[in-house]
């Protein structure tokens, strides 16, 4: 076997038992590996209407073939899980060091059920396994967490993923955390801690097999020259996606809870202002990009924050949904998070929510504490972000997500709410970019941008050798099932999604041959038809928990409000039309948004049809 470790770990915590499978070489086959494997364990492993908090539902930690390789930007890790958040299938994807550790420890796998009867972690090396004592950990945070358990080992090289006191507490959007970089979105963290499992840590001595380690080498120095010969190479190496200002620009930047997409004074926050306060940059196992960065503020109120990041997604997790835009305070909030152990999209998004409440007159001063939630405050941004973590005060409502959280409070305040299928909605207004929304209101796991990233509408990208206009419906259902496969197939090597345009298709399937011996994945319609398959039973594992037509959709501020500030004013979205144009490019049906028999089989998934 290559590529592979060939070793599977399944642990149960209720009684404390574990056990090692091989992998299947039908798995291989169908499912090549990552999120392909992902979602065919989790279905096979779970039936319908589990508690996603409860023993039965699983963790799978999963690597992808080339991690721990030489191969670029292929270090990252997916969890795999039933989420508190949603209800359905969940992939939750984060980077750092933990997945080629893993393998270096002898898996490509952790799965982990049950429930053990006081706090422990689950302490992986060089083939062997335990579960140890976490009670002395319990109630601290993620930094601490690291450092202690790597003091206990006596080794500083210890990876884990863990979770701090947001995910102890049951908060329904914790993350799993890994040396600041987080499998953040769903909740993983809360099914983490519903498991009474603080950290799972590993560590190994193993190499990766290849199965031709010279053309493999060949094929990786291909990859670095394809790197470095890239235009847009430098400028994404040094600034990573601290740069707001391009979804600005394009009127797509979420502010007042979603109400419009320009945020006023945004050049506080712009890629100019992060230079600024960039101390060093960081980055994951084997990757050249290194797109993370070390910031720390040398000025203003939050003088001497740090934190790695932010990134993107939560510099606007902390000023566009309160109409904020102290880039203090996105330093501050984000380190916040990584130490309590939140995902900041949902944080974010909860916090805008309880804005727009209190401005309708539905939350009061009374049920926040005193806290004044207007506009542009930002005072209780932090204050908000411990109440969910610990859960106290309007801080264990909004713990729940504002979908569960909504209807809590009742009066109305479903309107505000803005997720979908339960997960809150990132940095992106779905109505100044169809295709990209048409894949936030579709996407298996809710509204999340990973799952088919419109770059054609947000980066100006061709599409079948044209410019797209990212305002038109036409076509555009065809453009999402598009973009969720292209993510899927570079999902079955768990690749970093910002380094896809470094590694195309053809370049995946060579890399994934060469180093497993199998030679199908070197063809690249091979590749899509998996990518398809897997898209089909994430969404087939929604369907057997009762998902359908009735969850693919918005909040009525896209569909009914039209945007009126910067460069998308005009817009709404065009929900109607656009979801049958994408079921019908799916072959799903289109009064159920179920996938018809016919292409179930064709893809080889007639044992879902029953
Ligand atoms: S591009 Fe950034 S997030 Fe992706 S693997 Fe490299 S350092 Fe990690």
């Amino acid at each position: 076997m290559h590529g592979y470790m060939n070793r599977i770990l399944r642990v149960d915590l209720s009684d404390r038992t574990f056990s090692e499978e091989s992998l299947n070489q039908d798995l291989i086959h169908d499912y090549v590996g990552g999120g392909g494997f992902g979602v065919k364990l989790l279905y096979d492993d779970m039936k319908a209407d589990v508690d996603p908090l409860g023993e039965e539902n699983e963790l799978i930690f999963m690597s992808g073939p080339l991690a721990g390789t030489g191969a670029q930007s292929f270090g990252r890790f997916k969890v795999f899980f039933k989420s508190p958040l949603t209800g359905g299938f969940f992939k939750s994807s984060g980077g750092g060091f933990f997945v080629p550790e893993m393998k270096y420890a002898g898996f490509d796998a952790i799965i982990v059920k049950g429930k053990a009867d006081r706090p422990v972690y689950l302490w992986v090396h060089d083939g062997n396994y335990e579960l140890r004592d976490a009670a002395y950990l319990w109630g601290l945070d993620c930094d601490d967490t690291h450092t202690l358990i790597r003091e206990e080992l006596h080794d500083p090289k210890v990876r884990l993923a863990c979770i701090g006191p947001a995910g102890e507490k049951g908060v329904k959007y914790a993350g799993i955390f890994s040396d600041r970089r987080t499998a953040g979105r769903g909740g993983g963290g809360a099914v983490m801690g519903a498991k009474n499992l603080k950290a799972v840590a590993v560590r190994g001595r193993e190499r990766v097999p290849l199965a031709d380690p010279e053309a493999f080498k060949a094929l990786v120095k291909e990859q670095v020259n394809r790197y470095r010969s890239d235009p847009g190479f430098e400028h994404f190496s040094k600034v990573g996606t601290q740069n707001p200002e391009f979804t600005n620009v394009l009127g797509l930047f979420p502010t007042q809870n979603f109400r419009e997409g320009l945020l006023p004074d945004y050049e506080k926050i712009d890629s100019s202002a992060f230079n600024e306060i960039r101390v060093r940059k960081t980055r994951c196992h084997n990757c050249m990009i290194q797109c993370g960065s070390i910031t720390k503020m040398n000025f203003g109120k939050y003088v001497g924050a740090w934190s790695e990041g932010p990134e993107y997604e939560t510099i606007w997790a902390f000023t566009g949904p309160m109409l904020c835009n102290d880039i203090g305070l996105t330093v501050a909030a984000d380190k916040l998070c990584d130490d309590l152990g939140l995902d900041t999209i949902s944080a974010g998004v909860a916090i805008g929510f309880a804005y727009e409440l209190y401005e309708k007159g539905i939350l009061t001063k009374d049920d926040t504490d005193g806290l004044e939630l207007t506009w542009g405050n930002e005072d209780p941004v932090l204050p908000l972000i411990r109440q969910i973590a610990f859960r106290e005060g309007l801080g264990d409502i909004l713990a729940e997500g504002t979908r569960k959280a909504a209807e809590q409070i009742g009066k109305g305040s479903d309107e505000y709410a803005m997720h979908v299928k339960g997960l809150e909605l990132p940095a992106y207004d779905p109505r100044g970019g169809k295709a990209h929304g048409l894949n936030l209101m579709t996407a298996n796991i809710g509204a999340d941008h990973g799952s088919g990233y419109a770059g054609q509408e947000i980066f100006g990208v061709p599409y079948k050798g044209k410019p797209v206009d990212r305002f038109a419906i036409e076509e555009k259902g065809e453009m999402t099932k598009f973009n969720q496969e292209t993510r899927a197939l570079s999902n079955l090597g768990i690749m970093c999604s910002f380094a896809a345009r470094y590694n195309p298709p053809e370049a995946f399937g060579k890399m994934l041959s060469v180093a497993t011996g199998h030679k199908e994945f070197q063809d690249t319609d091979y590749l899509w038809l998996v990518a398809e398959r897997v898209v089909n039973l994430e969404r087939m594992f929604n369907v057997r928990e009762g998902f359908g037509k009735k969850d693919d959709v918005f909040p009525d501020r896209f569909t009914k409000e039209t945007m009126t500030k910067g460069t998308s004013a005009g817009q709404v979205f065009e929900a109607d039309e656009l979801l049958l144009d994408y079921y019908k490019a799916r072959g799903w049906d289109q009064e159920t948004g179920i996938p018809k028999k016919e292409k179930l089989k064709e893809l080889g998934l007639g044992f879902t049809v029953d």
